[in-house]
């Protein structure tokens, strides 16, 4: 059962396979990042192809991969959460590196309106 997708900003040239609809939205996701790394959360379309070739499109957001930490792994303190629109925005800082996460459960996707889960790391000043 092999599933395709593809970026339609890339085009059906730059399509992936795999064996699941999860792995191959994140084989795209992964293609589509390049070299270039977003300091938040941005969306894509994506186009999909089910083993029985059904096509459907959807957006997909592309998280920002989080900073390395000076210590083995960053230790997360909460800072605050306050509310935004339907949903919630929560800062934490790392304990160890100082390094800040700021998560938006109700961020705006420009490209569609839609609402959804964005991540922000900011270093500390
Ligand atoms: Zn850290």
């Amino acid at each position: 059962m092999t599933w395709r997708a593809w970026s339609l900003d890339l085009g059906p040239g730059y399509a992936v396979r795999a064996g699941t609809r999860e792995d191959v939205i994140a084989a795209v996701v992964d293609d589509y990042r390049g070299g270039e790394e977003p300091a938040e959360t941005y969306w894509i379309w994506v186009a999909v192809v089910t083993p029985q070739g059904e096509e459907s499109e959807l957006r997909v957001p592309v998280h920002p991969i989080e900073p390395d930490c000076t210590a083995r792994e960053h230790k997360w303190r909460h800072i605050s959460t306050h509310l935004n629109g339907g949903g919630v925005v929560i800062e934490e800082v790392c304990s160890a590196c100082g390094l800040l996460r700021r998560t938006d459960t109700w961020a705006t996707d420009p490209g569609s309106g839609m609402h959804g889960r964005a991540i922000r790391y900011m270093q500390p000043a």
